[in-house]
């Protein structure tokens, strides 16, 4: 039943000769669950194609980004019409100032945006912001919660740093994390603490409000008001990671879900709509710091790139003339029963965390609300439960630590394929 995978494995080896690790983001490598990665010739709606000319239901998306599904009509018409103005100037283009729009009129709290070209340039330029705006040093962010490979935020970092065991990377000196405060998650108590000690020093603090990084986590009511009460009082910026988030849990993100209001906001990943385009934005007088407004440096060649805006643009418009959202959470539903029921009917212990489209399957016998929950998870288990669904053509990101993702594109039958392929493969590992 295995299907043949012996075109990727080539092209790995072949990849692993001239790039470090046979790939340009750690994540993809497979680690988390052994073997070898497959290669993709393309994608197709909620399907990927492989270079064995396999095809697999995709709940990866690129990690996050593609919501509407691969090679949707409106993006790939889009980014076909920006390519033939031009790749870049350099030089301002209208398209950069239509899709700050879009985002200012998704998200209540951004009341002016700067675009760069990744989520881990926007978190980091968001964090100089805040200790610029408020004259201080100390951010605090909390385990498990990943924020891009930012020196200062490489202390227990969720994501493929959890997967690798490297919560502190190699080249990350010291002194860069010694302003960097460590919390748990969802720990209002910890988080009034450090309030109460370090409160005049904090500039900001920045949190996945639901966490992809560590798998699902939900973020619990009480933890984030705590979050918005505390910084408030104490003039420290609230700084919401909505790299995965934004445009995915609703038009307006984590944020609108939840009814919450931060001071600054960091987009990524659906807002590009799989190109390259990262935004930082929030409160305007803190914006305005920004250069060249005000004093603080941030900059880039390819910031505003017109085929990342084209496709940028098309994938919040086409999320906002046809929202996507209700069918997803009953699809995620669908999905996160059938899996509950799968599992037990395998006695196997376990949460499905699901929160929208965004979903987790922890072999864990606890509720996962924080890093040190997760971490306890059976990650052998997961390894062999991936491996059986590849088997049946079933795509899930290759690790315990990442959040899987449905699209637009998937559909009912898509899930009951899902769950039939889980049923089985539940049985079988044991
Ligand atoms: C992916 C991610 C980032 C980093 O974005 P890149 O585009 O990979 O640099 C930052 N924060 C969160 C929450 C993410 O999931």
């Amino acid at each position: 039943m295995q299907p043949k995978r012996v075109r990727s494995a080539e092209a790995f080896e072949k990849a692993c000769r001239v790039i470090p690790g046979g790939v340009n983001s750690p994540a993809r490598a497979f680690g988390g669950v052994g073997g070898k990665p497959i290669f993709i010739a393309r994608g197709e709606g909620a399907h990927l194609h492989d270079l064995d000319g396999n095809t697999y239901l995709d709940y990866v998306g690129s990690w996050g980004p593609l919501i509407l599904g691969h090679c949707h009509p409106r993006v790939v018409r889009a980014v076909e019409e920006a390519l033939h103005q031009g790749a870049s100037f350099g030089a301002p283009t209208e398209r950069e100032t239509h899709l700050a729009e879009l985002i200012l009129r998704a998200v209540p709290s951004i009341e002016m945006v700067r675009m760069v070209s990744s989520g881990t340039e926007a978190s980091m330029s968001a964090l100089r912001l805040a200790r610029g705006f408020t004259g201080r040093d100390v951010i605090i962010k909390f385990a498990g919660c990943y924020h891009g490979h930012v020196d200062s935020l490489l202390v227990a970092a969720g994501s493929s740093a959890t997967t690798l065991g490297v919560p502190n990377s190699p080249g990350v000196p010291e002194g860069t994390t010694k302003d960097t405060l460590l919390l748990r998650y969802n720990d209002a108590n910890a988080l009034e603490d450090a309030f109460k000690v370090h409160g005049g020093r904090i500039a900001g603090v920045i949190l996945e409000p639901v966490v992809g990084n560590m798998g699902l986590v939900e973020p619990r009511r009480d933890f984030l008001d705590a979050l918005r009460r505390l910084t408030q009082h104490h003039g420290s910026l609230l700084i919401y990671d909505e790299v995965i988030t934004g445009f995915r849990l609703a038009y307006g993100g984590a944020q609108e879900r939840y009814a919450q209001k931060p001071d600054l906001t960091v987009l990524g990943k659906v807002v590009g709509g799989g190109l390259p385009v990262g935004a930082y934005g929030g409160r305007a007088d803190i914006m305005k710091k920004v250069m060249p407004a005000g004093p603080v440096f941030q900059a880039g060649t390819l910031s505003g790139n017109p085929l990342a805006m084209a496709a940028g643009i098309a994938t919040p418009e086409e999320l906002r003339d046809n929202p996507p959202y209700d069918r997803l959470e009953r699809l995620g539903a669908m999905l996160a029963e059938g899996l509950r029921q799968a599992a037990d009917a395998a006695g196997l212990s376990h949460q499905v965390a699901r929160v929208g489209s965004m979903w987790t399957l922890f072999f864990n016998p606890d509720p996962v609300t924080d890093y040190d929950v997760a971490k306890r998870s059976d990650t052998q288990r997961f390894a062999r439960f991936f491996w059986a669904m590849m088997d049946r053509g079933v795509y899930l990101p290759c690790s315990q630590f990442e959040a899987a993702f449905l699209s637009a594109a998937h559909t009912a039958e898509h899930v009951q394929e899902t769950l039939a392929a889980a049923r089985e493969a539940l049985a079988q590992v044991g």
